[in-house]
């Protein structure tokens, strides 16, 4: 269309050059020479042919410029489309949109092509989206599959923590921050060894964890698979204490409880004896990053001591033992007044191994305890007010 209207105009352009040409001719030769004039016209209409081709040519640009992006036709690779020619490159792009789209380009027009090719690419674009959707799509599923073989490997294992998964560094981290970590994985059962060891220098060393046991070995690195409820026991160490020192020269009068020499330190028991959880005194501690929680379980009195040490604690339960052994459960009870009373239940973890305590509270809630020099213990509780139920 736009073709057709250039060359109109072209013809209306000729037409009105001939008019003036030959008014003019008419107007201004007073001896009128036919073979002259005839010549003169031939030349003229000759003149504007050729210029009339040339500007169609440049203008409609059938066989000499490309139809699409006006290049310069070349001898190879043309092709006819219905308004024109393409050139060889538009030639190549445009049949392999034509043969995707499934168009025949020889009835196609430029303009035509064009708004294909738009087409086209928004095509290929959504195409491409359509490909990083699956790409993502796939990763997921991948992913997802192997967080599913996971759950499995984790099903497998119910009740138990892959070791490896704790990340942290001995000699470095306070027992605090280990502590968390090991109960964010899942242990229930977390214990510490504090020696108060170090020498003033050392003071940064204070609290920081210089080796793990879980159930007492030590080589975590080739464990994989541990039961939750395994001991992880946690070693730091703390200043070497001056106030005992301190305490011997100010304390001339003898503590009120003498010093027992049992076959072990938390219990005033025998070697014979000891295991048997029905005897004498044991001494148990609990504890944890606020607190260290005691118990001395005293058969001879008929009591169990229960107290805090830290933030400033100075009370001591003195609570009736009412039945039992260690060895099966001793139940404490616990009376407030004629009508409120409740009971704790205290035994040794496994049958004859007074090393591992654990009390049961009235909501049945379960806690470790471990052993504790007697002596020290004793010694504390003496400082506290006693309050007996
Ligand atoms: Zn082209």
């Amino acid at each position: 269309m736009a073709n057709q209207d250039k060359f109109k105009k072209i013809g209306s352009f000729l037409g009105e050059t001939l008019d003036k040409a030959t008014s003019k001719i008419s107007d201004t030769v007073e001896n009128f020479d036919k073979e002259e004039f005839k010549e003169n016209v031939s030349d003229f209409s000759k003149k504007v042919v050729d210029t009339a081709t040339q500007k169609y040519d440049k203008a409609v640009g059938d066989d000499k410029y490309c139809a699409v992006c006006g290049k310069k036709l070349g001898i190879i690779g043309k092709r006819k489309i219905a308004d024109g020619t393409l050139c060889n490159q538009c030639s190549i792009e445009f049949k392999s949109i034509s043969e995707k789209e499934h168009f025949a380009l020889s009835q196609k027009s430029s303009t035509e092509l064009i708004e294909l090719r738009e087409i086209h690419r928004k095509k290929q674009k959504k195409l491409y989206l359509l490909l990083v959707v699956a790409w993502i799509v796939m990763m997921l599923l991948l992913f997802g599959g192997l967080s599913l073989s996971s759950s499995r490997e984790k099903k497998k294992h119910k009740n138990q923590i892959d070791i490896s998964s704790i990340k942290y560094s001995l000699n470095e981290e306070t027992y605090e921050s280990i502590e968390q970590k090991f109960r964010d994985a899942g242990f229930t059962n977390i214990v510490f060894d504090v020696s108060e060891d170090l020498p003033k220098n050392k003071e940064s060393n204070v609290g920081i964890v210089d080796k793990i046991e879980i159930n007492g070995n030590s080589s975590i690195k080739s464990m994989e698979w541990v039961d939750k409820d395994a001991t992880v026991k946690i070693f730091y160490h703390l200043l070497e204490p001056e106030k005992e020192i301190i305490n011997n020269e100010n304390d001339e009068s003898p503590s009120s409880s003498s010093n027992f020499e049992g076959y072990e330190d938390y219990t005033n028991n025998d070697k014979d004896h000891y295991k048997n959880g029905d005897s004498g005194k044991y001494s148990y501690i609990r504890e944890d990053s606020l607190h260290d929680f005691y118990l001395i379980i005293d058969f001879d009195e008929g009591y169990v001591y229960y107290f805090l040490e830290g933030d400033g604690n100075t009370e001591c339960d003195k609570v009736p033992i009412t039945s039992g052994n260690l060895n099966d459960v001793v139940i404490i009870t616990f009376r407030e007044n004629e009508t409120e009373t409740w009971n704790w239940g205290l035994h040794f973890k496994w049958v004859n191994q007074p090393d591992h305590l654990v009390l049961e509270d009235d909501d049945h809630f379960e806690y470790d305890f471990y052993t504790t020099d007697l002596n020290r213990a004793l010694n504390l509780r003496d400082k506290k007010k006693i309050i007996t139920y």
